[in-house]
C-alpha cells in the first residue's frame, strides 16, 4: 500500500497504475465474467476525514469488491467546519489509519496538507477558492441551518479530489444522508464522470452509529447516544404498522429521545431522500433524520423509511438454479421476475436489427440510453415474462441463436450495463421483484429485503447439467469433466481480485443439494414470508 501525500505523488501513482491496468486488461481474458469484466479496471474512491472506524471499513471493502484499485482519501477539511466547530479538536491518527487501510486491503491513501490541497485552513465563508455551492434548497435545511457553509466546503472539496483521482466509482455513508443526496445531485448537475454508491449505516452493538466524534463521549454518554435510533426505530416500527404521517412519526422518535434529559435535540425532519424536500406525509421514501447535542459533541443518524412491495434477490454460484428458481418464487408470490438476461438479449435484438456492429460501443452506449425496454408478467412459466422493446413484443425473438451467440459480448460492454442498472434500479423503487445474477443482492439491490444465496456441491450441479445436456439432446459428457468444469468456475470465481463471488452478509443461505425446484421454492417463499412478518 502507498501512502502518498502530495499531488504530483497522486498523479504519478495514478498514471503508473493506469497503464499497468491495460496491460492487465489486454494480457488476461476479461470476458471471464462478461457481467464483471468492466469491473476489472475500475478505481474506487472513498474519501474520509481519517480516524477510522467500521462505518468507513464498510465503504471500503464494498469498493475493494467493485474495483481494482482502491483509493482512501484521509483530510480533515477545513472548508467544511465554521470558525465555532470543532476543526483544530478533531481526531488525527494517520497511523492507526494506515495500519487499517493496509489490512483492508487499500491500495493507496491519499493524506494532503490544506496547503498541498491549495486550501487555507479557513472556514469557507473566509476561503477566497473558487466554491462550488449546491442547490440552496438542498443545503439551508437540516445540517445545513446550523452548519453554514458545511455544505459548500464539502462540495468544494469532494469536486477537487473528484478532479484529481477521476474515480469510476466512489463511496459514501448513508449516514451522511444530507451530504450523499447533495453529492448525487453535484455529480448529476456537473455531469461528473463517477458513479455514487451509497453504502448503509454501520452501527455499534446498541444502535449508536459508528463515528469519529464517538471518541468525544464518555462510556455513559455513549449509552446515552443510542436513545438516538432506539427512536428512529419506533418510528419505524410505527411507519411499517401503516403510519405515514410526518408529525406523527416525528413525535415518537421525540418522546423517545426525551427519556435521556442530556439529549439535547437539535432537529428531527422527515425528508425526501434525493431532494431532500420536507415531507408531509411518506408517499414512496422518506428519509427521517435527527440531529443532536450530548454535552459538546453534535450527533447525526437517519433512517430510511420505504413503503415499497419487498425485492428478492437471488446470488449464488454458476449452475445452483437461480433462473429456474427465481422464476417459480416469483409466480408463487406473484411478484415479477426481473429477467435482467432477457434485457440484455432485447438490447441485442435492437442492435441487430439496426445493423450496428458489435464493437460500434458508442452506438450501443447511445441505443441503450435511448431504447424502451419493459418486461410484463407472463402467465407461461417457460417464459415467464414478456419483453419488449421500443413497443416491439420480443419474447421469442430475443431467444434466437443470433442473439444467443453475441448477447454476451454486448453486456460486457460497461455502459450497456450501467444503462441497464439504472433502468432495474428505477423499476426497483417500486419493489415487487424477484431477480438472481452476480452482483444482484450486493451492487443492484443492496437494499434488497430478502437475500438468498443459492448454492449447491459440485457433484449435484454436474449431475444437474448432464441431466440438461441429456434432456436437450446435446453430446454425453462425464460428469467427472463436468465436475472438473464446474470446479474449476467456482474457483475462478471466488478468487478473482475483483468483485469475487460471495454470499451477501445479510444473504441466508440455502443449500439444494437431494432438493426438487418446488422443495427449494418453498423453503424461500417460506423464508421471505417469516421475514416480512417481523
Ligand atoms: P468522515 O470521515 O466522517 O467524513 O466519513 C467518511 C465517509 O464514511 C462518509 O461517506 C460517511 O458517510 C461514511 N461513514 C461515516 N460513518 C459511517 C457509518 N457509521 N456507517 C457507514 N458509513 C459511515
Amino acid at each position: 500500500m502507498r501512502l502518498l501525500t502530495t499531488v504530483a505523488a497522486l498523479r504519478c501513482y495514478l498514471t503508473k497504475r493506469c497503464s499497468e491496468n491495460k496491460l492487465i486488461a489486454v494480457t488476461e481474458d476479461l470476458k471471464l465474467d462478461e457481467m464483471t469484466g468492466w469491473y476489472q479496471t475500475a478505481v474506487g474512491l472513498v474519501p474520509t476525514m481519517g480516524n477510522l472506524h467500521q462505518g468507513h471499513l464498510s465503504l471500503i471493502q464494498r469498493a475493494r469488491q467493485e474495483n481494482s484499485t482502491v483509493i482512501v482519501t484521509i483530510f480533515v477539511n477545513p472548508l467544511q467546519f465554521a470558525p465555532n466547530e470543532d476543526y483544530q479538536r478533531y481526531p488525527r491518527t494517520l497511523e492507526l489509519d494506515q495500519q487499517f487501510c493496509e489490512q483492508a486491503g487499500v491500495d493507496a491513501i491519499f493524506a494532503p496538507t490544506p496547503e498541498e490541497m491549495a486550501v487555507p485552513q479557513k472556514s469557507i465563508q473566509e476561503s477566497r477558492v473558487t466554491q462550488v455551492i449546491p442547490p440552496s434548497a438542498m443545503i439551508t435545511g437540516l445540517c445545513g441551518r446550523s452548519r453554514l457553509g458545511h455544505f459548500q466546503g464539502v462540495a468544494t472539496i469532494v469536486t477537487k479530489l473528484f478532479n484529481l483521482i477521476q474515480p469510476d466509482r466512489a463511496y459514501f455513508g448513508q449516514k451522511d444522508g444530507q451530504q450523499l443526496a447533495i453529492i448525487k445531485r453535484l455529480v448529476a448537475d456537473l455531469n461528473l464522470p463517477v458513479e455514487i454508491v451509497g453504502c448503509p449505516t454501520m452501527r455499534e452493538a446498541s444502535g449508536l452509529a459508528f463515528s469519529s466524534r464517538n471518541q468525544y463521549l464518555t462510556v455513559t454518554a455513549k449509552e446515552q447516544a443510542a436513545a438516538l435510533y432506539r427512536g428512529l426505530r419506533r418510528a419505524e416500527a410505527a411507519f411499517i404498522a401503516g403510519d405515514r404521517n410526518s408529525n406523527k412519526l416525528i413525535a415518537l422518535v421525540q418522546q423517545e429521545v426525551a427519556i435521556v434529559s442530556t439529549i439535547l435535540v437539535e432537529y428531527i425532519e422527515l425528508v425526501e431522500p434525493t431532494t431532500l424536500m420536507s415531507l408531509e406525509k411518506v408517499q414512496e421514501e422518506g428519509m427521517l433524520a435527527i440531529a443532536a447535542r450530548l454535552g459538546s459533541t453534535r450527533l447525526i443518524d437517519n433512517i430510511i423509511l420505504r413503503d415499497r412491495q419487498p425485492i428478492i434477490a437471488i446470488d449464488g454460484p454458476a449452475g445452483a438454479g437461480k433462473s429456474t428458481v427465481a422464476r417459480q418464487v416469483a409466480a408463487n408470490l406473484n411478484l415479477v421476475y426481473l429477467d435482467t438476461g432477457a434485457m440484455y438479449r432485447a438490447v441485442t435484438w435492437l442492435v441487430l436489427q439496426k445493423g450496428i456492429a458489435i464493437n460500434d460501443e458508442c452506438a450501443i452506449a447511445q441505443l441503450t440510453n435511448q431504447c424502451k425496454i419493459e418486461l410484463t408478467p407472463n402467465q407461461d412459466l417457460q417464459s415467464s415474462v414478456r419483453v419488449w422493446i421500443d413497443g416491439t413484443d420480443v419474447t421469442q425473438a430475443i431467444r434466437t441463436i443470433e442473439v444467443t451467440s453475441i448477447v454476451s459480448a454486448i453486456a460486457a460492454q460497461s455502459y450497456v450495463r450501467q444503462a441497464l442498472v439504472k433502468q432495474q434500479q428505477n423499476w426497483g423503487k417500486r419493489g415487487g421483484l424477484v431477480a438472481e445474477g452476480r452482483d444482484i443482492g450486493t451492487h443492484v439491490f443492496p437494499d434488497a429485503e430478502v437475500k438468498i444465496f443459492l448454492t449447491a456441491s459440485v457433484s449435484e450441479r454436474a449431475r444437474r447439467r448432464q441431466e440438461d445436456f441429456n434432456k436437450q439432446g446435446q453430446p454425453e459428457m462425464s460428469l467427472e469433466q463436468l465436475e472438473r468444469d464446474i470446479a474449476e468456475r467456482d474457483w475462478k470465481d471466488s478468487t478473482r481480485k475483483v468483485s469475487p463471488l460471495q454470499k451477501a452478509a445479510d444473504a441466508v443461505e440455502v443449500q439444494t443439494d437431494g432438493l426438487n425446484i418446488s422443495e427449494v421454492t418453498t423453503q424461500i417463499v417460506n423464508y421471505y414470508q417469516q421475514r416480512l412478518s417481523q
